[in-house]
């Protein structure tokens, strides 16, 4: 690949509380090779000389925005769920219905156009947190991963890098009831046969790599916890639970096991540095304790937890524990990371009535490197030499961002502000458009093909 070369009016690098001017970003072979501030040390007479065929990026230039947390399907749900009551158990009952018609192809389709619209939003990473395996009545497609391999097609079509969670599914409730309905294409019988069907996953993109996931403690018998968590550490591969997300879930496993599911994971080995945690809405003080100390991160998903009425999760204290956060769109009720990161400081300020809790820059931090490292991609999201070149520049002259100071931007812009995105040194999105995907004409399409009349 050819070296390419940009001029970013402004690019936020790393350790940096809000954005530097006029920065000289050089990426070879999808890496980021050199970085030269032109204000300053270099002088404007050297910048001139070095400027030769840079490409002009006005604007804020970002690193990769990373998407910790995802359902691809979920996506088919957006603004069909708001007419009545409910709750996050009603809004189940809906998401189970686009599960039972999903096949590899209509998945494939759907995920394609979703991830091209996260594409969009200036996500160059997603965490794809996978459980529709399995035929709609439980049996095993012709290729058990099937449903896996359409779902890094997709990301692949789309020009984003994919972790492809995929997740442990086994029973319907932390007292071990059986999968029924739609939930039986969840599961795989046992953790062992899951860890089966798993390792034969044929993964060889180098946009993708593979991850497990615990989907709760409702999910994962106890006992067979320490089979996902061995199975992901002995590939040094992520690890993703949802985590307290609901109170139904504390009680029912306190009922059961006698403690909150936090300390159940920690007693079956599912934490540690490359877990992450995602919710954790309702965490007890010892929780936070035990996910600080074994160096869990936690995964926000703030705009899902208001639409599903789930609460506001303490991220503050968190931060303050010293936990690792990153963001995740979840439902994608909403697929805008600039909106999922202020959430964390505004949901902040409603709890306590009191204003900044949260940096800019910290901001920044969880919805860039702290997400790719959950994500397993400890070389992205940050503006480095040496990184991955992930490079998502933010207009700062449209109706929202016009007058704002670049620092500001978490707090105006959103993902329609997105003007360009580079994915491993490859343009995937220019002039706001996605370069090969006709992003609301295939997601109206896919989305109708799997919605229940
Ligand atoms: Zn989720």
């Amino acid at each position: 690949m050819t070296a390419t070369r940009w001029l970013a009016e402004y690019a936020w690098l790393p350790e940096h509380a809000e954005p530097t001017p006029d920065v000289l970003i050089e990426i070879e072979d999808g890496r980021i090779t050199a970085l030269t501030p032109l204000v300053g040390a270099a002088g404007p007479a050297a910048g001139v000389d070095v400027l030769r065929d840079a490409t002009q990026l006005p604007g804020l230039t970002l690193p990769g925005l990373s998407n910790v947390h995802s359902h691809a399907f979920h996506r088919a749900l957006r603004g069909r769920t708001h007419g009545g009551r409910g709750d996050f158990w009603s809004w189940r009952d809906r998401m189970y219905a686009i599960a039972d018609r999903l096949d590899p192809d209509t998945y494939l389709a759907l995920a394609r156009a979703v991830y091209a619209e996260m594409a969009l939003a200036g996500v160059t990473c997603v965490g794809e947190f996978h459980y529709l395996h399995h035929r709609p009545d439980g049996g095993a497609y012709d290729d058990p991963n099937a449903m896996g391999a359409a779902l890094v097609e997709a990301a692949a079509h789309a020009g984003i890098r994919l972790t492809l969670l995929d997740t442990c599914y086994l029973t319907a409730g932390v007292d071990g009831r059986a999968l029924t309905g739609p939930q039986r294409r969840f599961g795989d019988g046992d953790a062992s046969r899951w860890a089966e069907r798993t390792s034969a996953f044929p993964l060889t993109d180098s946009h993708a790599r593979l991850g497990a996931a615990v989907h709760s403690v409702r999910a994962v018998p106890a006992d067979q916890l320490r089979t996902v968590a061995d199975w992901a550490r002995g590939r040094q591969a992520p690890l993703h639970v949802h985590l307290s997300e609901q109170p139904a879930e504390n009680d029912e496993c306190r009922a059961v096991h006698g403690r909150t599911p936090t300390a159940l994971l920690a007693e079956h080995g599912v934490l540690g540095p490359d877990t992450t945690a995602v919710h954790t809405t309702h965490p007890t003080s010892g929780d936070l304790t035990l996910l600080a100390d074994s160096r869990t991160g936690v995964c926000l998903c703030p705009t899902t937890e208001r639409d599903l009425a789930d609460g506001i999760g303490p991220a503050r204290r968190m931060a303050d524990a010293g936990i690792r956060l990153s963001l995740g769109s979840d439902s994608h009720a909403v697929i805008d990371l600039f909106e999922e990161a202020r959430a964390v400081e505004l949901d902040e300020r409603l709890r306590t009535r009191r204003r900044g809790h949260f940096t800019p820059a910290e901001l920044l931090t969880a919805a860039t490197a702290t997400g790719h490292a959950a994500l397993g991609w400890a070389d992205a999201g940050r503006i480095a030499v040496g990184a991955r070149a992930d490079l998502v520049t933010v207009r700062l002259d449209s109706a929202r961002t016009a007058g704002v100071p670049p620092v500001g931007a978490f707090f105006a812009a959103s993902a329609a502000d997105v003007d360009q995105v580079l994915v491993d040194g490859r343009v995937v999105v220019a002039d706001g458009r996605h370069l090969t995907v006709d992003v609301p004409t295939e997601l109206a399409a896919s989305i109708e093909a799997v919605t229940p009349a």
